[in-house]
């Protein structure tokens, strides 16, 4: 049985001209089909039932309210199982509503497709840890950055890693200081965005565009001993500031953009001066 799904792989691998790295995700996708599906299928069957019965004109009572019940079945079976793992591997709890409010955030962050993207694989696990790889190799999963750590999990490489601590630490009061508030230093906060509802829709906007940044400060130094800087988190975050201004400009909504970004632009101007900024 073992030998047919490696067989799969190796027949994928030539159609596709994979990689040997897909082989991981291979296995992760093999791995939720194998103890997911029959979940969704079931759920699926019960919709399908919904369905047929509407089209054998048979009276349904309150059919919105089943549609309904049937599709929020399904939403938290999609993602419920990643939630666990950060769960199981943090020593968190994150509430239903909350990991709701993080998904969501994801896709209010940015106009472009590619920063919502990158959120969403941060947080779908997407990126290849030590843990995930020494499943297939003999290396023993050990942080890349030497800190010590033996079995380097996805919420390590990101946000529990010694030698970040400085690093999340000094975002921690950047972001204090461009909010003018107090930030919990916690990863629900600053690794999965959760924030406050009662947080101005502005701030909430821009401190998710500055947490995206962070992220990318850390794959971009993926398998790097070296810790990502508060310096290249500026950087990146003037990347993201200056395509999301011309994307502004062409849709006439600068104003807007002028207000989301305007704490950001006070708290960068005296740090860099070397960045170009203009209200134009
Ligand atoms: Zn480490």
């Amino acid at each position: 049985m073992k030998d047919g799904k490696l067989f799969s792989f190796d027949m994928l691998r030539k159609t596709f001209s994979l990689e040997k790295e897909d082989f991981y995700r291979y296995l992760q996708l093999r791995h939720y089909a194998d103890t997911k599906m029959r979940n969704v299928t079931m759920i699926n069957t019960r919709l399908m039932e919904l369905f047929i019965k509407s089209y054998n004109s048979e009276t349904i009572d309150r059919i919105v309210s089943c549609l309904y019940k049937g599709l929020m079945d399904l939403k938290p079976h999609s993602t419920s199982y990643i939630r666990t793992k950060w769960e199981k591997e943090g020593g968190i709890k994150i509430l239903e509503e909350e990991w709701t409010a993080i998904w969501r955030y994801q896709w209010m962050c940015t106009s472009s497709q590619k920063w919502r993207e990158f959120g969403w694989k941060c947080l779908i696990r997407y990126f290849i840890t030590p843990s995930q790889k020494s499943h297939d190799d003999d290396n023993p999963p050990a942080c890349w950055r030497n800190c010590g750590n033996q079995s380097a999990n996805h919420y390590h490489i990101f946000w529990d890693c010694s030698i970040l601590r400085d690093y999340w630490r000094e975002i921690h009061n950047a972001l204090q200081d461009i909010f003018k508030r107090e930030i919990s230093l916690e990863s629900k906060t600053m690794f999965f965005g959760y924030i406050p509802q009662e947080w101005p829709k502005y701030d909430k906007h821009l401190i998710n565009i500055l947490l995206v940044a962070c992220k990318k400060n850390i794959t971009r130094k993926w398998l790097s001993p070296e810790s990502p800087n508060i310096s290249t988190w500026m950087e990146i975050t003037m990347e993201i500031y200056n395509m999301e201004k011309i994307t502004a400009s062409v849709n006439h909504k600068l104003e807007k953009f002028t207000s989301y970004w305007e704490n950001w632009v006070k708290y960068i101007t005296p740090h860099r001066p070397d960045f170009t900024i203009t209200n134009q």
